[in-house]
């Protein structure tokens, strides 16, 4: 079965510190075949389009570097929240999710993975509400653009939305663009709202609830974090691949899912590039076992 770890996308959330250009041979250095990426310094509101000489060094890259556009995605910013029942914030999110799905678009990226939002205490339907009303807009405002927008799920933390598959497709159906929305599911954060993936039962049931809620052609990717916490905690803290409660043993077991096979896998574990190289070789010694 050994052969079959090649089919396998795989790799880590990668700084842009260096610029863009710089990303896919940082992949390739840290042994991955995939990556995830901000489009802009992840804690502010302010986000520029690339220079077209980045741009054109960044496709010239990702092919000398041989990394799919498929394997690629951008993470949207932390303070982006279309839950948020304050306009002001709520403007100031849909505008840089704006600037985020064109930051993609011209990078040839076709994916942008955002945390559906925080109500902030006015409850999940309005929240919801809220959450659709934002991605509308945005969605008409790029209607020309082909990026899809990936929701993950989130650890059942405060007012966090979007911690079941339930949830999801509540945003989904109610979009009037739900063929340009997607799901990345989140491994530590699904830990955390009490999904186990350590048994097959376990990830039977997860993929069962994926394909019943939005269909299971909705999930683009994975993030594959262990989870510092046990199962059900909702404290939202990754960990190093094998040393968290999901476990080696528990990974081996999601690892083996064709479902879960088919889709690229992005690290979002503690630490920078040689974390994440161990992390991938662990994961890679972890598949030699399936
Ligand atoms: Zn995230
Ligand atoms: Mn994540
Ligand atoms: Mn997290």
């Amino acid at each position: 079965m050994i052969a079959l770890k090649y089919d396998i996308r795989l790799g880590a959330h990668m700084p842009i510190g260096k610029g863009f250009h710089v990303v896919p041979m940082e992949t390739v250095e840290i042994g991955g075949n995939a990556f995830q990426i901000f489009p802009h310094n992840a804690r502010q509101w302010k986000a520029k389009l690339p220079d077209k000489k980045v741009v054109v060094q960044f496709k010239r890259n990702m092919k000398k570097y041989n990394i799919d556009f498929e394997a690629a995605l951008c993470h949207s910013g932390y303070l982006i929240n279309l839950a948020s029942p304050k306009e002001d914030t709520w403007r100031k999110s849909v505008n840089l999710l704006e600037t985020e799905i064109k930051i993609c678009a011209a990078l040839g990226i076709r994916y942008l993975n955002m945390h559906p939002g925080s109500h902030a205490g006015k409850g999940i339907d309005k929240g919801i509400d809220l959450i659709v009303k934002g991605l509308d807009e945005v969605f008409k405002r790029t209607e020309d653009l082909d990026v899809m927008i990936l929701l993950e799920n989130v650890a059942p933390k405060g007012s966090a939305i979007g911690y079941n598959y339930d949830q999801i497709r509540r945003i989904i159906e109610a979009s009037a663009h739900s063929e340009r929305l997607g799901t990345t599911y989140d491994t530590c954060h699904g830990f955390d709202a009490g999904y186990d993936i350590r048994t097959p039962d376990g990830v039977r049931k997860l993929l069962d609830e994926i394909d019943k809620e939005i269909g299971l052609e909705k999930l683009k990717f994975i993030h594959v974090n262990d989870s510092k916490y046990p199962l059900g905690a909702a404290k939202d803290r990754h960990e190093s691949i094998g040393l968290g409660h999901i476990g080696r043993d528990g990974f081996k077991n999601f690892f083996s899912f064709e479902e879960i096979r088919r889709v690229p896998w992005i690290l979002e574990t503690p630490g920078k590039n040689e974390e994440h190289a161990q992390d991938i070789k662990r994961i890679l010694e972890i598949l030699e076992e399936i």
